[in-house]
């Protein structure tokens, strides 16, 4: 019999504490943030959900009034989960894609308790033009970054190891701060490994 492996933090605990478009609102830049970022549509707010086991703790619409949020989660007095806006949002105007685009980079680059992204990509459209973006970023400024392969259950086991595959030969040359995962918000699946990154990160 397999045991099921139990998360140091208790993320069913995870609490919404805001939503801000300033990095001013923020809480102050002091214990350990992991950030969640991704396309528009990805699959962020189910992933963040499904880690936590709380439905509806990051909604899942595609609103824009929602994603060009920053919303934060705390786990405890230390420790927050960060809700990126998602990028490249296809209907918003542009202006409004390069203040969010403004927004995450202005995070990314100030936030000193960052401690590692979790970017969440479509299984089947992995590794997007804005992705290898964000990967490169996370290279040159050394934040560790593990890849959540989402709605896997919407291919084969088969095909999701191919694909993962895929991805951990373009990632192998950088080393360990990158690693990648097969998840799916909906089946579920990978809910334990995504939730072992977490615990690293936040240990
Ligand atoms: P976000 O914009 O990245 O936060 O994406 P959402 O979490 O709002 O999800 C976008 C759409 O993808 C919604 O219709 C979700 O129901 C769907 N979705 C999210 N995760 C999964 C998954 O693991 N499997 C499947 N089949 N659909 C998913």
């Amino acid at each position: 019999m397999t045991r099921s492996r139990q998360p140091l933090f208790d993320y069913h605990r995870a609490q919404y504490v805001k939503s801000v478009l300033e990095l001013s609102q923020l809480p102050p830049d002091k214990g350990w943030e992991v950030a969640f970022i991704g396309r528009s549509n990805a699959g962020k707010s189910s992933a963040i959900n499904a880690i936590t086991g709380i439905r509806g703790l990051a909604r899942t619409s595609s609103t824009p009034g929602h994603t060009q949020m920053i919303n934060l989660f705390r786990l405890d007095q230390d420790r927050r989960l960060v809700d990126l806006p998602g990028y490249g949002y296809a209907r918003a105007p542009r202006t409004i894609k390069e203040r969010w685009q403004q927004s995450i980079d202005d995070y990314l680059e100030s936030r000193h308790c960052l401690r590692g992204l979790i970017l969440v990509m479509d299984i089947r459209h992995p590794l997007k033009p804005s992705d290898q973006q964000l990967i490169a970023w996370s290279i040159q400024c050394e934040v560790p970054v593990h890849l959540l392969l989402t709605k896997a259950d919407k291919l084969t086991p088969a095909e999701s190891r191919k694909i993962l595959k895929e991805v951990n030969t373009i990632l192998e040359p950088y080393g360990s701060t990158l690693s990648a995962q097969i998840f799916s918000a909906l089946q579920p699946q990978g809910i334990e490994s995504a939730q072992a990154c977490l615990d690293r990160w936040f240990n």
